[in-house]
Parts: C-alpha cells; structure tokens; sequence
C-alpha cells in the first residue's frame, strides 16, 4: 500500500510503500512552533519506503533535547510542514500526518504513542489507549 502527502499549494508531494505505521502525536515545544499547533500528528514509516514525487522540500535543521539533529522538511512556496527525519532515529521518517492525502489524517482513528505529554496543554486529555511518554523514548 502506498500512502501519499502533498503541501497546502500542491508543489510538493510524497508517497511511502508501508502496509502499516506507527502513529505517534508529539507534544514537544520544537513540534508546537514548528506546526503553530498544540502539536504534531505522525506517522512514522521506514526512511526507504519514502519518495518525494514532486517539487523539493526545504530544510531546516532543529537540535533537539538529544543534542542530535531533527531535520525539518516544508514545502518552500506554502510553508507546510511535511515530515522529519531525527538524528536519534536513523530509518525512520516522520510523516507530518496533516499533510496526508485521503482522509489519512485520522490515522485510522488510532494513537498508538504520545511524546513528550509533559508539554502537552492542559486542556488536552492524553488519548486513550495510547501510551503516554513524559519526553522521548
Ligand atoms: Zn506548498
Ligand atoms: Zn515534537
């Protein structure tokens, strides 16, 4: 199965070959600003299994609480965010599940894994069922 993104201006699209993902929201400040949401929605798939099939991705290199880099990748026309790749978890990619296309985004309506809920806002309820991670791993 192949699942695709695009950014808001459709100059950027992406596609990963998985059958399934981790689904994982993160809390953390560096997610907060870069989304200008309460936080990011993720679907985490093999860094081989994704293909840019359209336009190019800027870049921009966060170090996070690790001390390890988190590469940001957005679309240079639109700003949307579209996924990272983090130092600390070399095979993997993280989708930026918002910019997924059809109806993706709900993630199949499951959570599997909440990070750094330490700065989760308050008036967020943890998400039942999904595991609960002050900060990451
Ligand atoms: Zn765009
Ligand atoms: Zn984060």
């Amino acid at each position: 199965m192949a699942i695709t993104g695009s950014c808001m201006c459709g100059g950027v699209h992406y596609s990963a070959d998985v059958d399934k993902y981790l689904a994982a929201l993160c809390h953390c400040t560096d997610c907060q600003k870069w989304s200008g949401g309460a936080f990011t929605s993720n679907a985490v798939v093999p860094r081989t299994s994704v293909k840019v099939t359209k336009g190019t991705p800027s870049t921009y290199d966060a170090v996070g609480n690790s001390g390890k880099v988190n590469k940001h990748f957005f679309c240079p026309t639109c700003g949307s965010s579209l996924y990272t790749e983090l130092e600390v978890m070399p095979d993997m990619t993280c989708l930026k599940a918002g910019a997924l296309d059809n109806k993706e985004a709900n993630m199949n309506g499951k959570v599997d894994i909440e990070f750094y809920v330490k700065d989760r806002p308050t008036y967020l309820a943890p998400v039942e069922g999904a595991k609960q991670e002050p900060m990451f791993g």
